[in-house]
C-alpha cells in the first residue's frame, strides 16, 4: 500500500520487532486479534541480533578455546590450539540469522502482518510508516527498546571506538582492548576477549559490577585477574588521543580498540509521542502502570523502553501481558522477581534480594563442598539463600557454572511463595550444580548435610 490509499486497520499495532514486540505479536495473534508488527531493522531486535544471543555465542566459543588451552590439570595437553576468528564470526552471524528467520516464520504462521519500516504515531489511533503505509489501530504496543548511551569525546566510529554491537561483530581478535564502563556487558565482553587472547583493560568509575554483591564480585575479579584483565577502578576517562585514553588519575591507557559500554538508554527517537498523551520520565522511559498502559488510552509500552530492569525475559513477559490486556483479558504485570544472570566466569545469577537484616537471614553454601564442582575444578562459587522468619524464600544468589539454568528454580520458588523447607525437601538430581541450591536451603532450614556450619 502507498500514500494516498486508505489506511490499513488492525486490532493491535506493535512498534518494534525485538523480543518484547514479537512475543506480544504472537500472543495477540493467538488470542484471535489482527496484528501488525513494525520493525525498522531486523526481527528479533537487539537481543537476537546484537546483544544477548551474540554475546552468549561468543562466550561459549571463548570458553571452548580457553578450556582447550588450559586443561593440563585434567591430563589434556593440546598443542597448537588455533582460533579461526573469521569462522567464529560466521557462526555468530549465522546464529542470529537463523533466529531472525525463526521469528519471521512464527509471524507468518500466526498470520501477523510484518512491516519493514520506521513507525511514527500521527495520533492516538494512527501510525505512519516510513514505507508509506498508514496503520489505524485499536491498541498499540510500544516496544522500541534501547540504544547504547553515548559518551562525549568517545564517539563511535566503528573502527577504533566501538559500541557493544560492533564489539560483538569482530572477525578478528584485537591484540588489546580498553573497555569503558564496568557493568555486566563490559565484564562479559572483557572476559570473552581475554579468553580469546586479547589484553583487556576495564575502566570503572567506581568498581567492577558496583551494584552487585561484593562477595560474588570478588570471585569474578579473581578470575579476571587470572585472565590478565586489568581493572582501573575509581577513575574516569578524561580525554582521548586516537586509541590512547587518558584517565582522571593521569594514567594513559593504550590499546588497539576502545569499547564504550556505559549503559543503555530507552529509545523513542522519531516515534511521534508528542502526537499522543504518552508520557516519559526524566530518564526517557515511557511511563506505564502495572497493566503496562501508558497515559494514552489504548497504547501500551513494554521492554527496555518501559523501564528497568532492561532484560530480554522481562520484555518477553511484558509482551505477553500487554497483548493479553489489549485483547481484553483481566491480567496484570505483577511478577515478584525478574531473575538476572551475568554470564561471567563463573556466572552470577540472582532472583530477589539477598541482603541480611530487617527479619531476613542469609545462609551460604560453598561450592568447595559440592561433588560436581570438585570434579570440574570449579569450586570458587557459592549459593546464598535469603529467607524471612517464617522460612519464606526472599532471594537466591548463585555464583557457579550453570547458574543461568539454576536460577529459574529460585524464581519459581519466590513466585509461588515456597519456603526453605520446600526447597530443601525437593529432590534435586545428583551430581549437579543445582544441588548447591538445595544444600543452601537445607542449611537455612537448620538441617545442613554436606557442610558443617558448627553447632
Ligand atoms: C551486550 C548486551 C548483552 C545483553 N545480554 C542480555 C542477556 O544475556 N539476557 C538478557 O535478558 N538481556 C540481555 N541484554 C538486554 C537485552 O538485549 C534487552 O533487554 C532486550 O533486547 C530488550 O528487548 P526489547 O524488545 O525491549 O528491545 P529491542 O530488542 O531493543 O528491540 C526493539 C526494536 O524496536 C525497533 N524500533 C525502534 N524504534 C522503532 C520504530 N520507530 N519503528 C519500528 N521499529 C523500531 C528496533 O529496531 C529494535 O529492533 C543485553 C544487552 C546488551 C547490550
Amino acid at each position: 500500500m502507498v500514500m494516498g490509499e486508505l489506511p490499513e486497520n488492525v486490532d493491535i499495532a506493535i512498534v518494534g520487532g525485538g523480543v518484547g514486540g514479537y512475543v506480544a505479536a504472537i500472543r495477540a495473534a493467538e488470542l484471535g486479534k489482527s496484528v501488525a508488527l513494525v520493525e525498522k531493522e531486523k526481527l528479533g531486535g537487539h537481543c537476537l541480533n546484537y546483544a544477548c544471543i551474540p554475546s552468549k555465542t561468543l562466550i561459549h566459543i571463548s570458553d571452548i578455546f580457553y578450556a582447550a588451552k588450559n586443561s593440563e590439570k585434567f591430563g589434556i595437553h593440546a598443542d597448537n590450539v588455533m582460533l579461526d576468528a573469521k569462522k567464529m564470526y560466521e557462526w555468530r552471524m549465522a546464529v542470529s540469522k537463523k533466529l531472525e528467520e525463526g521469528v519471521a516464520y512464527l509471524c507468518k504462521m500466526n498470520q501477523i502482518d510484518v512491516f519493514n519500516g520506521t513507525a511514527t504515531f500521527m495520533s492516538a489511533s494512527r501510525l505512519q510508516l516510513s514505507n508509506g503505509v498508514e496503520l489505524d489501530f485499536k491498541n498499540a504496543i510500544i516496544a522500541t527498546g534501547s540504544v547504547p548511551t553515548p559518551m562525549q569525546g568517545f564517539e563511535i566510529d566503528g573502527k577504533s571506538v566501538l559500541d557493544y554491537k560492533q564489539a560483538l561483530m569482530l572477525d578478528y581478535v584485537p591484540k588489546s582492548m580498553a573497555i569503558i564502563g564496568a557493568g555486566y556487558v563490559s565484564v562479559e565482553i572483557g572476559m570473552l576477549y581475554a579468553k580469546l587472547g586479547a589484553n583487556v583493560s576495564i575502566v570503572a568509575r567506581s568498581d567492577v559490577l558496583s551494584r552487585f554483591d561484593r562477595e560474588a564480585v570478588a570471585v569474578i575479579k579473581k578470575k579476571m585477574a587470572e585472565l590478565g584483565i586489568k581493572v582501573y577502578a575509581g577513575v574516569t576517562p578524561a580525554s582521548r588521543d586516537g586509541t590512547a585514553v587518558k584517565l582522571s588519575d593521569g594514567t594513559t591507557l593504550s590499546s588497539d580498540i576502545i569499547v564504550v559500554a556505559v549503559g543503555l538508554v530507552p529509545y523513542t527517537d522519531g516515534l511521534g509521542l508528542e502526537n499522543t498523551k504518552v508520557e516519559r520520565d526524566q530518564k526517557g522511559f515511557v511511563k506505564v502502570d502495572n497493566s503496562l498502559r501508558t497515559a494514552e488510552n489504548g497504547i501500551f509500552a513494554i521492554g527496555d523502553v518501559a523501564g528497568e530492569p532492561m532484560l530480554a525475559h522481562k520484555a518477553m513477559r511484558q509482551g505477553v501481558v500487554a497483548a493479553e490486556i489489549a485483547a481484553g483479558m483481566q491480567v496484570s504485570y505483577d511478577n515478584k522477581v525478574v531473575p538476572a544472570v551475568i554470564f561471567s566466569d563463573p556466572e552470577i545469577a540472582i532472583a530477589g534480594r539477598i541482603e541480611e537484616g530487617d527479619g531476613i537471614a542469609v545462609k551460604k553454601f560453598p561450592l568447595t563442598a559440592l561433588g560436581r564442582a570438585i570434579a570440574f575444578g570449579e569450586t570458587s562459587g557459592f549459593v546464598k539463600i535469603a529467607y524471612d522468619n517464617s522460612g519464606l524464600v526472599k532471594g537466591v544468589e548463585i555464583v557457579s557454572p550453570d547458574a543461568n539454568a539454576m536460577i529459574a528454580e529460585a524464581a519459581l520458588a519466590i513466585e509461588m511463595g515456597a519456603t526453605v523447607d520446600d526447597m530443601a525437601e525437593t529432590i534435586h538430581p545428583h551430581p549437579t550444580f543445582s544441588e548447591a541450591v538445595q544444600e543452601a536451603a537445607e542449611a537455612a532450614a537448620g538441617k545442613p548435610t554436606h557442610f558443617f556450619y558448627g553447632r
